[in-house]
């Protein structure tokens, strides 16, 4: 290490580019298809939903997306995000592995969902647009997006799980605050939130169809397009700005990670933090294990299949090759909101069917066992999702202290759970319930995925 990279400034150690870990690939990722010809789609197939320039990001194959000034300007209320090392915790161990953590939860919404809301919402800018619609289950997506759109003057409106708007009123006040519309899912503003209704006037909602009425205000308006906060390649490739800063400020700290551990939801935060020590592995550089923690009650990695799904319940989405539970499963209901969803980042998916990265599940009551102790050593309270990370990286310094190796263990800590005591409250008080999904829902959910050709 030079002396110049170890006393980097903090305004360059903000990267001026997104990686894309496509281009150091063995292999390409699998096409999108459409759902009607089985044939992959084209850009115009996409144009309804996304501006073009994302649309290109989608399919790019190129190593380096720059970041545009304006993007990189709002970055800078922010980034780059601290790696602390966690000693405290490494002593509550009694661990001879080293503890490394990026805190993502420094954000203007408290995770790592800015990085991408920020870049969407100023590309759809540049193309004239001045209106996005989305969903939202728990929050954090709906509030990272409604930061970014007042940031660049687009309206939002967010479609929010009915239940969670009932639940999580100051998420929702978050929203408003800056600036955007925020409506309880199902709504009697779209034909499929009216088709709900009518036939379940009480539903509480589910992401399937807040997806949906999102969709179709997009679709159905040429002022306004979709933005979605996770799965998506170039959603991945814009949180590499974690990894990207973390391989720089380890590099300070004279250490490279051994292990690599991300919680997986849709797969966002893990990519952005783990793609770019990938890239550097499959460039030729150190090797480094890579964990993907998820929840056993929704265990779309070491349970579903690798095929061709609908990416929403209602079947309206183009087909992405993925790791999947079914577009049919529904989870069972546990904390983290954000690990709720049926199938797994395209990306993410390919990586781990080419070995590059290994996945565990946990039940979410040792996640929150995981989460109070790193709370108490660490003096953060993580997010309900974040909480399987930490678990993930207590279990390897516990399996270093078993064999009396030391390695160093960085983890993403993608958001702090300040919006989630309620299901603090509920770990205290000895609520929570672990819910496995059950063989037969699953086989089920896996029977109907759709019929592809081209697999
Ligand atoms: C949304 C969210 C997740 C899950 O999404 P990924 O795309 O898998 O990162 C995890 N943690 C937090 C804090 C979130 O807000």
């Amino acid at each position: 290490m030079t002396d110049s990279t170890k006393y980097l400034l903090e305004e360059e150690q903000i990267p001026k580019a997104w990686y894309n870990v496509v281009a150091d690939l063995p292999e390409p990722p699998a096409p999108v298809l459409h759902p009607g010809t089985g044939q992959p789609v084209g850009p115009d197939d996409l144009a309804p939903l996304f501006p073009m320039a994302l649309i290109g990001q989608e399919v790019s194959a190129d190593r380096e997306i720059g970041i545009p000034d304006p993007v990189r300007d709002v970055y800078r209320l922010w980034r780059p995000t601290p790696l602390y090392r966690a000693r405290r915790l490494e002593q509550a161990l009694d661990t001879p592995a080293k503890i490394f953590y990026k805190y993502e939860g420094v954000s203007p919404t408290g995770s790592h969902k800015p990085n991408t809301a920020v870049a969407q919402a100023f590309y759809n800018k540049e193309e004239g647009i001045t209106k996005i619609a989305t969903e939202t289950g728990a929050g954090q997506w709906g509030s990272s997006l409604a930061f970014a759109g007042g940031v660049f003057g687009i309206e939002i409106r967010v479609f929010m799980v009915k239940v969670s708007y009932q639940q999580k009123p100051y998420r929702r006040a978050m929203m408003e605050t800056f600036g955007a519309s925020c409506v309880a899912s199902p709504s009697t503003e779209t034909e499929a939130g009216k088709a709900v209704l009518a036939d379940n006037p009480d539903s509480t909602g589910s992401l399937g169809i807040a997806i949906s009425e999102a969709v179709e205000i997009a679709a159905t308006n040429d002022d306004t397009k979709y933005a979605l906060g996770s799965v998506l390649n170039h959603v991945l490739t814009h949180q590499t700005v974690v990894g990207q800063e973390a391989i720089l400020q380890m590099e300070m700290a004279d250490a490279y990670p051994d292990v690599l551990v991300g919680c997986t939801g849709g797969g966002s935060n893990f990519a952005g933090l783990v793609f770019p020590f990938i890239g550097n592995k499959l460039r030729g550089g150190p090797d480094v294990e890579v964990v993907a923690v998820e929840p056993a009650a929704c265990p779309s990695l070491t349970r579903g299949q690798f095929a061709y799904d609908f990416g929403d319940t209602k079947m309206m989405t183009p087909l992405v090759k993925m790791h999947t539970l079914g577009a049919s499963f529904v989870p069972p209901g546990f904390h983290a909101g954000g690990l709720r969803y049926h199938g797994m980042g395209p990306l993410v998916s390919h990586l781990f069917d080419l070995d590059l990265i290994r996945a565990v599940a946990y039940h979410q009551t040792e996640c929150f066992t995981a989460g109070v102790q790193f709370a108490r050593s660490e003096g953060i309270t993580p997010a309900p999702e974040a909480n399987h990370a930490v678990k993930g990286a207590i279990d390897e310094a516990l399996k270093c202290k078993a064999e009396g190796t030391s390695r160093n263990i960085l983890f993403n800590l993608c958001g702090h759970g300040h919006f989630d005591m309620t299901a603090y409250s509920e770990y205290h008080a000895g609520n929570l319930k672990d819910e496995d999904y059950s063989q037969d829902e699953l086989a089920m959910a896996l029977a109907g995925l759709p019929k592809v050709a081209a697999e």
